[in-house]
């Protein structure tokens, strides 16, 4: 069989519209200081800059979370026998905990553990930084290497001189090119937070023993059900698709269903919910070719739902996250929720709930596309 190039990438995956601009091709690319492809608009999908210095290698194809080409490598090690437990993957441990840090838990999503997490292998000189994700102007967030709490902090964004409404809406509305930023920082020591199709790309990275994912010690995987393409002129129509009032927008979650946590003088603790399946017109559309809510690859994942309000539901997959999170459960860093087999049950539940209906919504898209699960 030829070796399939970037071309191919973009007939098999970006003109299908499933490309998910996870930046893995990108990463692995560039890191060779060629400037062969890149992104040229942040919402669409990378582009040829010098087409004619294409080594034709290849590996941008290997790596891509949709053409899915090295899915039997990686489950040999992420999903092996007797562990794993479809649809949520292999986990040892499942936690629900909050940062005993106040600063990363008021700046938290969640309970502030993935920022708890990094810092303290940030103190005890394990990583130099870690790659996260800043807000940088409306609408706009991008990936920045953090080296320290301050830097970790002010990647929650509260520190902008703009509309906390906005603040919250950016957390989710737009893409974090995160993995390319990889190829700047060769030599460090780095964490990467990262979404599923993200996470995926570094592990085949490091299947292959390419280049820059030698750098990254450890994946903090976050869960993801769907992500959204927000611009400013949606905002008359979010708010009158679902009567809100974006200004008294104090908090957005994502966890079974977007949470908007409300706040005005009259109702200040007002919480909405809606449904997933209500954001159709605001969701990424490559994000229905995608079945992995659980960051299934990830060392550790984390995500709001099965806990309750400001705590992380915490997924240990590997011996390295498990070592991980025993260090900073040792050194008092987070608080335990206190549960019980049949409170963990439940979260698994929960859990596989969801995760089967995205493996669900990925199926059907597929069909209506008429593609095969498997390129
Ligand atoms: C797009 C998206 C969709 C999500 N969907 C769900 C969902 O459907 N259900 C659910 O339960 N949870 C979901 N989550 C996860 C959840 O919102 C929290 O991120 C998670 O619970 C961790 O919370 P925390 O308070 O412990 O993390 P924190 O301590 O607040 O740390 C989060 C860290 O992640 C970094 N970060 C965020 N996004 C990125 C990114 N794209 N690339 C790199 N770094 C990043 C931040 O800069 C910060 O350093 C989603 C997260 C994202 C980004
Ligand atoms: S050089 Fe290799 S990785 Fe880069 S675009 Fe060409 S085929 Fe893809
Ligand atoms: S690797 Fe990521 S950015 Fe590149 S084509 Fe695949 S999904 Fe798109
Ligand atoms: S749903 Fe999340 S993990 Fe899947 S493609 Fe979209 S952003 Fe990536």
């Amino acid at each position: 069989m030829a070796t399939k190039t970037f071309e191919d990438l973009i007939k098999d995956v970006h003109e299908r519209g499933i490309c998910q601009q996870c930046g893995g091709c990108v990463s692995f690319c560039s890191s060779a200081e060629y400037d062969i492809i890149n992104f040229v608009d942040p919402y669409s999908p990378p582009v040829y800059i010098n087409e004619d210095d294409c080594l034709e290698c290849g590996i941008c194809y290997y790596i891509c979370p949709q053409t899915r080409v090295l899915d039997d490598e990686l489950n040999k090690i992420y999903l092996f026998e007797g562990f794993s437990s479809m649809p949520i993957g292999n986990y040892l441990e499942i936690y629900s905990c909050q940062s005993n840090d106040k600063d990363f838990l008021k700046n938290g999503t969640d309970g502030g553990i993935v920022n708890t997490i990094i810092n303290y292998l940030l103190e005890i000189d394990e990583i130099d930084g870690s790659i996260v994700s800043k807000t940088e102007a409306p609408f706009s967030r991008e990936a920045i290497y953090a080296k320290n709490k301050e830097e970790l902090i002010d990647s929650s964004g509260t520190q902008l001189n703009i509309s906390p409404q906005l603040i919250e809406l950016q957390k989710f509305s737009t893409y974090t090119h995160t993995i390319p930023e990889l190829k700047n920082y060769k030599f460090n020591k780095l964490a990467l937070v990262g979404t599923p199709c993200q996470i995926y790309s570094i592990r085949c990275m490091q299947s292959l023993g390419v280049t820059p994912s030698e750098n990254v010690k450890i994946c903090l995987g976050l869960f993801c059900y769907e992500n959204f393409l927000f611009d400013r002129s949606q905002l008359d129509k979010f708010e009158k698709d679902f009567n809100i009032e974006f200004e008294k927008i104090k908090k957005i979650n994502m966890k079974e269903d977007l949470i908007f946590q409300m706040g005005d003088n009259q109702e200040p603790h007002k919480e909405m919910h809606i449904p997933f399946n209500y954001m159709k017109d605001y969701m990424r559309v490559a994000c229905n070719a995608c079945d992995d809510f659980t960051n299934i690859y990830a060392d550790i994942s984390f995500g709001g739902l099965g806990s309750p309000k400001k705590y992380t539901t915490v997924i240990i997959r590997t011996e390295k996250g498990k070592l991980l999170f025993q260090k900073v459960r040792d050194a008092g860093l987070i608080k335990l929720r206190g549960i019980s087999d049949d409170e963990i049950f439940r979260i698994q539940n929960i859990l596989s709930a969801f995760s089967k209906k995205k493996i669900e919504r990925k199926e059907k898209f597929m069909k209506n596309l008429n593609i095969n699960l498997k390129l």
